[in-house]
């Protein structure tokens, strides 16, 4: 296996330039997710590495190799793809050993593979079927047998789960995070889903309009991202922002809430929040680090819809004019068209620049 390298990868469709100059260190045997919206790059980016898609700058390299230009039958790694792109008049074991057959090996060890392939991915009982007699999640496992076989020094994924019900992307997540353990093997995902990501990453790299905004391990993105854009792209459902103004108290820094109530910050926000006094600043709250408070509580929602999801009820609705949802516990009996008190976990409060958008915690 082997690590990979971009250095300063550009990539321009005609005059639209879609990568304008991309960094990434992959190690040696590590699950990189590529995530962000779609149009973001991280398909391009994967081709680019793959040799599918010539880049317009930069170098790309695998373990010592600059593979920049070599093409890609010679990069030694495997991709699977969204729409498996299987042989329908082929069987699974054809369909596994195809490439091999291609390049002249032999019976005897394309037979080998195959078994071995099919045995990893479970599909050792299914060798004679027909793609048309397989499941979705089988055809997606003969994608992945095909990959193997290649025993590649990195395996590419281009949203290899996104064709399949949302029952059989959770088990087959399970699949593909055990196949990296056991394999031990360099893998680079492509996802829209930050779910999918996050459970699946040793490292998730955010991407927004061809850049990375942040590259970290699923926790710390969560935890502590690094700008509203991370913050308001990972986690499920979304982080609520409330634009807010920092203010000097008698005690120290403390933010001004829409409402005029005011609250004070953790410790460690106070010397970013000190610069920043009588200045817009946006505060950020997971739903989830929330709690109802009828006495006193420092923020009040106005409640539009209550979803009730069995083993918490998400509070969906508005906050000084901007949207908010609040994860409470199913006991809770809110009313829609009226408003509810909450108060915020402040152990898990983020804090943004209203202008440069990063956090005043500053990079991690
Ligand atoms: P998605 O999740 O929708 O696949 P993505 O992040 O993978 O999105 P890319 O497929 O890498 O995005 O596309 C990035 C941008 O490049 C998009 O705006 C897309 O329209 C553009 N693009 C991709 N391929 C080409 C092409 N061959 N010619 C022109 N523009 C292209």
């Amino acid at each position: 296996m082997a690590s990979v390298t971009l250095r300063g990868l550009t990539k321009s469709f005609g005059a639209l330039q879609i990568i304008p100059d991309l960094d990434l260190e992959i190690a040696d045997k590590e699950f990189v997710v590529l995530v962000g919206p779609s149009g973001c790059g991280k398909t391009t980016a994967l081709r680019m590495i793959a040799g599918l898609e010539e880049s317009s700058g930069g170098k790309i390299s695998i373990g010592a190799r600059d593979v920049t230009s070599l093409r890609p039958g010679l990069r030694n790694i495997a991709m699977v793809f969204q729409n498996y792109a299987l042989y329908p008049h082929m069987n699974v074991g054809a369909n596994i050993g195809y490439g091999m057959k291609a390049r002249g090996e032999s019976a005897d060890a394309i037979k080998a593979a195959v078994a071995k392939a099919a045995r990893i991915v479970a599909l050792d009982k299914l060798l004679e079927r027909r793609p048309k007699e397989l499941s979705g999640g089988q055809r997606q496992r003969v994608a992945i047998a095909r990959a193997l076989v290649r025993d590649p020094d990195v395996f590419l994924f281009d949203e290899p789960l996104s064709n399949l019900d949302a029952k059989l992307r959770v088990e087959m997540r399970t699949e593909i995070r055990k196949l990296h353990r056991d394999l031990q093997a360099t893998m680079i995902y492509v996802t829209h889903d930050q779910v999918e990501a996050m459970t699946l990453a040793d490292r998730v790299v955010v991407m927004n309009g061809g850049r990375i905004e942040q590259a970290a391990d699923p926790m710390t993105l969560y935890s502590r991202p690094a700008n509203v854009f991370v913050a308001g792209f990972i986690g499920a459902p979304s982080m609520n922002f409330v634009a807010v103004t920092a203010v000097s108290g008698s005690a120290g820094p403390q933010i001004k809430l829409p409402d005029g109530g005011l609250l004070t910050p953790p410790a460690q926000f106070h010397t970013a929040l000190l610069r920043l006094v009588g200045q817009p600043v946006i505060m950020g709250i997971r739903p989830e680090h929330l709690q109802e408070s009828s006495d006193s509580p420092l923020l009040t929602m106005r409640v539009e819809n209550v979803e009730t999801l069995g083993s918490h009820r998400l509070l969906i609705g508005q906050l000084a004019g901007a949207p908010f949802t609040a994860q409470v516990q199913s006991g809770y009996s809110a009313v829609e068209g009226q408003s509810a008190g909450l108060s915020p976990d402040l152990s898990h409060l983020h804090l943004f620049d209203a202008t440069t958008k990063l956090s005043l915690l500053g990079p991690q």
